[in-house]
């Protein structure tokens, strides 16, 4: 078993000195990985994928708060709105539409992030800077009574230049500001920024949400 314990320990204690929620991405990681961690004491996991997230679920114990973390693609929202926690790469409002919709099936209300485009690469979704500011400011939020949006996700580039990263994540932070004067009820509240690399920046640039994986559960294998 790869999960790194000591690890575990001491980042969920600076996490929790400075507000931050973990979330544990364990992705392609076995049930047993999963279940580790779980006798620790961590309930927020991160997955990637419809049909591995379907597969753990059933598994795995019904207290888990399962978040979605990857590209998710509107004809597979059916299959995790029943159970889902938080959806975090909402990059559309086509996206939004279609888990509103399924939530509205489920008679759930379901916690959302919207993907916001930092990063230099092409290939990351997300809304980019005006795109969100149009949508918070048209009135539109209203539509979508199934759906809770707490806040924005990104992605900083795949990077070492601290420079590039730290440019990124201001800008998302300054977008969640923003965006936060749409929300007058306190709900707005979630900004998940930083991963196994980057972290420490992201928190010390305002990030209160980071999803962790190969820290915690070792470099993944996709070839198996
Ligand atoms: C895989 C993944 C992570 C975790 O990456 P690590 O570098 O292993 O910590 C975080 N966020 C998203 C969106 C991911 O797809």
């Amino acid at each position: 078993m790869a999960v790194n314990i000591e690890f575990y320990q001491s980042v969920s204690k600076e996490l929790a000195e400075n507000n931050v929620q973990l979330i544990a991405v364990s992705k392609t990681k076995p049930n047993e990985d999963l279940q580790a961690l779980y006798d620790l004491g961590q309930r927020a996991f991160g997955e990637n994928y419809v049909q591995e997230l379907v597969d753990k679920e059933v598994s795995l114990p019904k207290d888990i708060q399962w978040h979605f973390i990857g590209h998710l693609q509107s004809n597979k929202v059916k299959y995790i709105a029943p159970f889902v926690y938080m959806i975090h790469g909402v990059d559309s409002e086509k996206l939004l539409q279609e888990i509103n919709k399924q939530a509205l099936k489920q008679n759930r209300i379901i916690d959302c992030l919207l993907q916001v485009h930092i990063a230099s690469e092409e290939t990351k979704f997300g809304f980019d800077g005006p795109a969100l500011h149009e949508f918070f400011t048209s009135g539109r939020l209203g539509d979508y009574s199934n759906v809770r949006i707490r806040g924005l996700m990104g992605m900083a580039s795949f990077s070492e230049d601290q420079a590039l990263l730290t440019k990124e994540f201001s800008t998302l932070k300054t977008y969640f500001e923003n965006a936060s004067n749409a929300f007058t009820n306190g709900q707005f509240d979630t900004l998940s920024m930083g991963m196994s690399a980057d972290y420490k920046l992201a928190i010390s640039l305002g990030s209160n949400m980071v999803r962790i994986g190969s820290l915690l559960f070792g470099a993944r294998n996709y070839a198996k």
